[in-house]
């Protein structure tokens, strides 16, 4: 046990955090609240490792949220960032490392014709909302309850009873006023969707999604979702907005877009974009991109958007991800760690499921089919918990939630692969064997 007067506990630091920080964090999920015990104090990353202040190392499935697709402190991105930060960090006009950034986007995802960079997803989306809304001259919004597309105010709102039915707001602070424009139905129901559009389709300045909704544990699109969307946005002259902060260079290098072959009016990008880096975009036709400030009435700003250094890093990042055979080596890793999993799940019979897309994977505890937010809640929280926990204790990080997805990353090991495995493996005949008792 770790002394917690001394600065090479976890608990020390997080004391010291709460002190000062509001929570001891400065994005919620770090606090470790639906799974207990003191949050990871990061120390250092190295690969598939990440370091805290005890020393003590644990294989990591969270990657900073997804960003880290090569692992920690790569030592191509790190060279990078070096060179560029030593020619100074910020200027306030454009540098040619964020137009060879825009070109690498533009090349890799096929609706991005124009792109636009921020520093964080929230403005990506609250961004590329504010241009649908310029651009058509509607108000509407429409969302899908579970699917998270950052802290803007229009987007913190809880799903109304009925189809019909506007949201409430989900934080306090924002106003009734602000989410009276956004509409929230169930994600997959063919139904709801059909419903809203006949009601308020024409009202609809764009509708938005995460194409594999990776904020409500991993759940894919059902098959004909996405493609109905397209069809019916295009009918009623709304936009359509993929939210791909998570998807985009995760699934593939033109994401879930791709993947899919759907293409969608708008995307917005982040995450793996800033190559561990504080930097996101928002992209798409140029007819539409042109409509934003200074050529277009379409206010959109930022001191330090595109800024050089995250851009280096964003552009070593994807470069890294265009060789050839990257994302079927990622696959081929997280297929190792993943499919005896579900063979297992299967077989032996246990109430839990595995969903995964490319490099992304999200272990069920407690339920055998999830497919909307109201079947992720069915799960057993306690039981992901435990399970949580109990990696945690061998030096496997898992994202610290059932709400969230794992990564894999191409620095992950066979060997950190088949150790993970053996602990899951592990860790669901004790529970098996628990739940009997
Ligand atoms: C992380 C995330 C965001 C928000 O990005 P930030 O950089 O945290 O503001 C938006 N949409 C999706 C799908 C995300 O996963």
């Amino acid at each position: 046990m770790a002394d917690v007067k001394s600065p090479t506990s976890n608990q020390y630091w997080f004391n010291a955090a709460s002190a000062t920080i509001p929570g001891g964090v400065n994005s919620p999920a770090r606090a470790f609240r639906s799974v207990g015990g003191t949050p990871l104090i990061a120390e250092r990353g190295e690969g598939d490792l990440l370091f805290d202040v005890e020393g003590k190392s644990y294989i990591d499935y969270c990657g900073s949220w997804g960003a880290l697709i090569h692992g920690h402190a790569h030592p191509r991105i790190v060279a990078a960032v070096q060179k560029r930060v030593a020619e100074g960090s910020s200027f306030g006009v454009t540098t040619p490392s964020e137009v060879r950034l825009a070109k690498k986007v533009v090349d890799s995802v096929p609706s991005i014709e124009k792109v636009r960079f921020v520093s964080s997803g929230t403005e990506a989306t609250m961004s590329a909302v504010r241009l649908a809304r310029g651009f058509t001259g509607r108000d509407l919004i429409l969302k899908f309850s579970g699917h998270y597309h950052g802290h803007a105010d229009p987007f913190l709102v809880e799903a109304g009873s009925g189809v019909a039915c506007l949201p409430t707001s989900s934080s306090s602070g924002v106003s009734a006023e602000l989410v009276k424009h956004t509409l929230s139905i169930p994600y997959n129901d063919f139904e709801a969707f059909e419903a809203v559009m006949r009601s308020h389709g024409k009202k609809i300045a764009a509708v938005i999604l995460e194409p594999i909704a990776a904020n409500m544990g991993l759940v894919l699109p059902k098959s004909g979702f996405l493609e109905m969307l397209r069809s019916y946005t295009e009918r009623v002259g709304a936009l359509l907005i993929f939210d791909e902060v998570i998807s985009g260079f995760r699934v593939g290098l033109g994401g879930a877009q791709e993947l899919f072959n759907i293409m969608p009016d708008l995307t917005c990008l982040g995450k793996i974009v800033g190559g561990g880096f504080p930097a996101a975009a928002f992209g798409g036709a140029a007819e539409i991109m042109d409509h934003l400030a200074p050529l277009g009435s379409v206010y959109q700003a930022g001191t330090l958007s595109g800024n050089p250094v995250a851009m280096a890093a964003g552009l070593e990042a994807l470069e890294m991800c265009s060789q050839p055979g990257f994302y079927e080596s990622l696959q081929s890793k997280t297929s190792e760690l993943v499919d005896p999993i579900q063979d297992f799940i299967e077989s032996e019979n246990i109430e839990a499921t595995v969903h995964r897309a490319g490099s992304l994977f999200t272990l069920f505890l407690g339920s055998r089919s999830v497919s909307s937010i109201d079947d992720v809640k069915k799960c057993n929280p306690a039981r992901f918990a435990s399970l949580f926990q109990r990696l945690l204790a061998r030096g496997i990080y898992f994202s610290p939630s059932q709400f969230e997805a794992n990564f894999v990353s191409m620095a992950h090991t066979p060997n950190s692969l088949e150790f993970t495995k053996q602990s899951l493996l592990e860790a669901l005949i004790e529970e098996k064997h628990a739940k009997a008792d």
